[in-house]
């Protein structure tokens, strides 16, 4: 999608560093982390919020790549985002999941 800034990451088009990628979907760091380990796991497919994905496998398979990426950084303990509409905190309206973990967390988020 044309002006959305994670499909230019997702493409290349701005150089950003994955932790992992596959056909389906890439994670990488966030930009202003909130924990020591912080990273975004995307489709590179375009779809604005999670209420758009109607593929079980696509959802399914990010969770698994954070899993993945949080063991091989040996994250033991992490909390998982999905923020979906500007009221709940969605700031870039191309999917994303948030996984956060290297420190000690509250609940409930504010
Ligand atoms: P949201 O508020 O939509 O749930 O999360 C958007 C996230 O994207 C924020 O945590 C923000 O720091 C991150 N972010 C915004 N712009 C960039 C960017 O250009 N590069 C990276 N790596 N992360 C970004
Ligand atoms: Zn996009």
């Amino acid at each position: 999608m044309d002006d959305c800034l994670f499909c230019k990451i997702s493409s290349g088009e701005i150089p950003t560093e994955f932790l992992f990628e596959d056909n389906k979907v890439v994670a990488f760091r966030d930009i202003d982390p909130q924990g020591p380990f912080h990273i975004l796991i995307i489709p590179k497919e375009h779809y604005t919020s999670i209420k758009d994905i109607k593929d079980e496998s696509l959802t399914g398979h990010m969770f698994s790549v954070g899993n993945r990426v949080a063991e091989e950084n040996n994250i033991e303990n992490f909390r998982c985002i999905i923020n979906t509409g500007e009221e709940a905190g969605q700031t870039v309206f191309h999917v994303h999941l948030h996984l956060i973990g290297g420190r000690r967390m509250t609940w409930p988020p504010g």
